[in-house]
């Protein structure tokens, strides 16, 4: 069994859906659990309609509505010339419910309101994948995720019960295959044991394609992106970018937890723990091989990958009667930033300050400093940028800060972190 995962970029129009069915009829004969994100960005335009309704904003939300049905209707007529097929029921379906949650008043729980609405662009996408490769010839039936990944109660970053997800995926997909070559899912969507749907995080298709290659033992999955496989660098920021053809789990997880947005980060776990490698390839050029991602850590060091954080703001906190900096401050310190979410992404301390970089754009500088003030004076410094060098060497140091002031600087055998501003 492979675990194929396409993003919404891969599917974002008529000839991008039938790209897909040119691509899976490379694997002839495969069984193969597809996994399919929101077409385009519409999954940006459900969040978008879920604000607008939890506003009472009626006719925003309306229009929003107006858009994805259209959208997609296009998409439909292009790939189904027949008016009377099936996938239009669907269609209709989906847009029936969208327009009753114009009707009803949103619930209090906006998380909740918001899973429930905007999980439905994913199945739109895989209504309309599974049926176009009917339509095509290929033996594809559509599975429901909501019934298939079990979670807890945390709408929009919902967690996996890990023992329920496995029943539950083996007992659908042994009534399916073999009769099936090609089950079609969605990606990011679950449901709790009640029955609500729930979503994974955004852009957490491939988490999804994760959970279902461990819970099936697949032999690998593969993530087509429209990127080569994954890069050194953000080729939208930077020239002459090379492709790792060949990297581990571990190292996998060290780029995306510093911010590498090629895969999602929770992906690699199950896969890890499983020992299932990870393809990162191109669906427009099928032919080239991509990125694999397995547990040999021999191929990590060839190529200096360097990832940035931009918009960060760096903040010191003293105590204000000049006392070492201890154990016990450094504990109110993490409670206050828990307490509003922080996640820190560089640390270091003094002996009579702690300092911490946090994204600018998720943080209230005021309140922040509010929660401190009794006992702490707060400073900080914006606009800064958060290089992470992995296997760094000194020529890439210094073409990648230069023209910059260097703010902080932490070393380790493999990372290089340097906190920075333009000078
Ligand atoms: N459609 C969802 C999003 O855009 C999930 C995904 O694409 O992975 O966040
Ligand atoms: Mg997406």
């Amino acid at each position: 069994m492979f675990v194929f995962k396409f993003g919404g970029a891969s599917v974002k129009d008529a000839g991008a859906v039938q790209n897909v069915a040119s691509i899976l009829a490379r694997f002839p004969e495969k069984p193969i659990l597809l996994v399919v994100s929101a077409m385009g960005k519409s999954t940006n335009l459900l969040e978008e309609i879920a604000h607008h309704i939890s506003l009472g904003k009626k006719e925003e939300a309306q229009k929003g509505i107006q858009l994805f049905g259209s959208f997609h209707l296009k998409i439909l007529n292009q790939l189904f010339p027949e008016k009377e097929h099936p996938v239009f029921a669907h269609y209709e379906e989906i847009m029936e419910n969208l327009e009753r949650k114009l009707e009803a008043r949103f619930s209090e729980n906006f998380h909740f309101e918001y899973d429930q609405l905007v999980s439905l662009g994913e199945v739109m996408s895989s209504r309309i994948l599974d049926a176009f490769l009917r339509e095509s010839g290929f033996r594809s039936s559509w599975l429901d995720a909501r019934k298939l990944i079990r979670t807890d109660h945390q709408y929009r970053d919902a967690n996996v019960d890990w023992n329920r997800t496995e029943q539950l995926i083996r007992d659908r997909c042994e009534q399916v295959y073999p009769e099936t070559l090609i089950a079609v899912t969605q990606g990011f969507i679950g449901h709790t044991e009640e029955g609500f749907t729930t979503t994974l995080g955004r852009e957490g298709s491939d988490y999804t394609a994760g959970i279902f290659a461990y819970c099936l033992n697949a032999e690998q999955v593969t993530i087509w992106k429209d990127v080569p496989g994954m890069l050194n660098a953000d080729p939208k920021f930077f020239k002459g970018t090379v492709k790792l053809d060949k990297i581990s789990f571990k190292e996998a997880i060290e780029l995306a937890y510093y911010g590498a947005s090629v895969i999602h980060p929770k992906t690699i776990k199950p896969l890890q723990n499983k020992n299932i490698p990870l393809y990162v390839r191109s669906f427009v050029n099928p032919d080239e091989e991509g990125t694999i991602i397995q547990s040999s850590p021999d191929f990590d060091q060839l190529v200096p990958s360097y990832i940035f954080k931009r918009r960060q703001i760096l903040f010191s906190v003293m105590p204000k009667d000049f006392s070492f900096l201890v154990e016990e401050n450094l504990s109110d310190i993490f409670r206050v930033l828990s307490t509003i979410g922080g996640k820190i992404n560089m640390m270091q301390n003094s002996a009579l300050s702690f300092s911490f970089v946090l994204d600018q754009e998720k943080t209230d500088i005021e309140e922040l400093r509010k929660l401190f003030d009794q006992d702490y004076t707060v400073r900080f410094n914006k606009d800064l940028e958060l290089l992470t060098i992995r296997h760094y060497d000194q020529k890439t140091i210094d073409r990648l800060t230069e023209q910059k002031e260097l703010l902080v600087q932490q070393k380790t055998r493999h990372t290089m972190r340097i906190l920075m501003k333009d000078l």
